[in-house]
């Protein structure tokens, strides 16, 4: 069976080793030994400037929602996974959707200022499949109207833009550490933000203790465990590895898919991307369908990704999103991980071309 990612396990030996630490100190969370070492470990390999580890990707997003004391609307990106209009709607406030780029897939800046109300609070938007926004633009925008900006840097570990990472933009960006992602510690994820923030951010994650007996704040429980941070820890190292490994089979994939009716992301400029996911567009959803099945009768499964477009759920105002509706019914996530090999990559190709 080929799924469309597989989880990067570090040696066990090597995860053992580490967790004998928290055994020995007998910790087992609230920032013992090892949170600690990996948040230092972070700072210094992503080069941000403030890092909080949580316990997932979702809830620094609901925090940030709800630490910067966001109301009324939020524009946002119909593009995305649910994740991402969920805590909006999670924290009290209505996701304003704004279509998005056909090319970068990224929030569409240009028809950002067209859905600012009184009501608008904040941006919240996603550098999605580990492709960035236009951050300046957005600074611009939000500077210009006195909104807050986050982003969903879900898919972003180790993304660099114009020099930095790109979880430096931006009032908060979070990142996803799930076991589907690039860099993950089982469940988990991160906040990062400017340090000014990071009092307010960490207060919300820890139940707004400040002290055994003191409650700063409202607060909920964010906090990584030492069992998810030894895994944070035992794959760091090899990180760099599975970038490379996955470029690999991105460079590849290319030379197969270029023959093919199938249209893939631009990155955009001065962006050193991850290889993160290789996301492929279909000319339409039958062609999708008519892929995916095939595929799926000798056990491959690509995920669509991300389907359906936002402003479709069940739950929220639905806006006009032509563009994010027609790309979210005709993309689909192809296999790929860190190690995949050529010959995988040659079979999915082959079927593709004779099912398409
Ligand atoms: C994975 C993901 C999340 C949520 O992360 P979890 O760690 O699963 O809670 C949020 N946003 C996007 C875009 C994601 O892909």
């Amino acid at each position: 069976m080929i799924n469309v990612t597989k989880t990067f396990l570090p040696p066990q030996n090597e995860y053992q080793a580490i967790l004998k630490e928290a055994w020995d100190a007998g910790w087992m969370t609230n920032r013992g030994v090892l949170v600690k070492e990996l948040e230092a470990r972070l700072k210094d390999y992503l080069e941000v400037q403030d890092i909080i580890a949580m316990t997932n990707g979702t809830l620094p997003l609901q925090i940030a929602i709800k630490a910067l004391g966001l109301q009324g609307e939020i524009i946002t990106t119909p593009f995305s996974y649910v994740a991402t209009t969920s805590s909006i709607v999670w924290e009290g406030c209505t996701p304003v959707f704004v279509d998005i780029h056909s090319e970068y897939l990224t929030i569409d800046e240009t028809k950002i200022e067209a859905a600012i109300t009184a009501e608008t609070s904040a941006i919240l938007a996603t550098h999605v499949f580990g492709n960035p926004c236009d951050v300046e633009a957005i600074e611009q925008i939000a500077k210009k109207h006195h909104l807050k900006v986050i982003y969903d840097a879900a898919h972003c570990f180790g993304v660099r833009y114009k020099g930095q990472s790109v979880f430096n933009y931006g009032d908060v960006s979070t990142c996803s550490f799930h076991a589907t992602k690039l860099f993950h510690t089982g469940e988990g994820g991160a906040l990062f933000c400017k340090p000014e923030l990071r009092d307010e951010m960490y207060y919300h994650h820890n139940l707004g203790h400040d002290g055994p007996d003191v409650f700063r704040s409202l607060g909920i429980n964010a906090k990584m465990s030492e069992l998810q941070s030894a895994m944070g820890l035992a794959v760091l190292p090899y990180v760099d590895t599975i970038v490379q490994q996955r470029r690999e089979a991105v460079d590849y994939y290319k030379t197969l898919v270029d023959a093919l009716p199938l249209k893939t992301i631009e990155l955009r400029e001065h962006t050193q991307w991850n290889y993160s996911y290789y996301p492929v567009i279909f000319k339409n959803e039958i062609k999708l369908l008519q892929v995916k099945m095939a595929l799926e009768q000798v056990d491959i499964y690509p995920r669509r990704y991300f389907y359906p477009s936002l402003n479709q759920l069940p739950y929220v105002k639905d806006g006009n999103c032509p563009i994010s509706e027609t790309v979210a019914s005709s993309i689909m996530c192809l296999p790929l991980w860190a190690g995949i090999t050529k010959s995988d990559i040659k079979t999915i190709c082959k079927i593709i071309k004779t099912s398409i």
